[in-house]
């Protein structure tokens, strides 16, 4: 089986990565892009359902986006590890998969876990490079960590037009009927209201999606965060379509 992508997802917990950069997973893997997802968390500290049922949401969700395959790690959930052992787990995934490019959270984020996230899976895409590591497998390093944006505001280092994923992207996160309230359904559910689900946040992810899209000029659009700037060969094809 070949097992190499692309491009790899990292989240902390399952819903993260369709949030942050849905539509980029759906747009690139539409294109022909190998994609794979990875969840460092079964977010088995979430108010509304069980990890099961989150397990099976995340992956009917994953299937949506058209990426290849889901992993679900368990560095635990409201205190998420970043020892060594974690570290080596990042390494193992890295090195099987051998993606170009790897996006995760940004390492500074309101909840500590996205930080967390953030800064070992960033880490751990060095490490793997490094041939004498006492770790199985063949060194890979990426060629670059992209973040995408959650809780913090960042000013974006480039946007992806995601607007004709955009309707892929909320039914990827619509699959996670457990933790939202979905518009237009009529849920009953007696699980407590939590910031996510209540009404509105779904709408707020909408409005930053047209914001970032208005950004570049297009309807919807997500924007991301990298330490190392993109390179740009054509800087007019780059900015097409707008006005100063
Ligand atoms: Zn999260």
């Amino acid at each position: 089986m070949n097992d190499t992508v692309d491009l790899l997802f990292f989240g902390a917990h399952p819903d993260d990565v369709e949030l942050g950069c849905g539509g980029t997973i759906a747009k690139l893997a539409k294109d022909g892009a190998r994609i794979g997802m990875v969840d460092l968390t079964r977010g088995e500290l979430g108010t509304r359902g069980t990890p099961q049922t989150r397990k099976r949401e995340a992956q009917h969700s994953a299937r949506i986006l058209g990426a290849l395959f889901r992993t679900q790690l368990d560095f635990g959930d409201g205190n998420l590890q970043t020892g060594r052992e974690q570290e080596l787990e990042i390494v193992d995934l890295l090195r099987r998969h051998r993606p170009r490019v790897v996006f995760v959270s940004y390492p500074d984020d309101r909840h500590p876990d996205h930080t967390r996230a953030g800064r070992i899976v960033t880490e751990a895409s060095f490490y793997s490079g490094l041939r004498a590591l006492p770790a199985p497998g063949h060194a890979h390093r990426p060629q670059t960590v992209v973040y995408y944006i959650q809780n913090y505001m960042l000013p974006p280092s480039f946007v992806v037009d995601t607007s004709k994923t955009w309707k892929t992207k909320m039914r990827a996160i619509a699959a996670f009927k457990s933790q939202f309230s979905i518009p237009g359904t009529t849920s009953k559910s007696k699980e407590p209201q939590t910031f996510i689900s209540k009404p509105g946040f779904l709408e707020t992810i909408d409005a930053r999606g047209r914001h970032f899209g208005a950004l570049i000029g297009v309807e919807f659009g997500e924007a991301f965060v990298t330490k190392q700037p993109p390179r740009v060969d054509d800087v007019i094809a780059a900015y097409a379509g707008r006005e100063v």
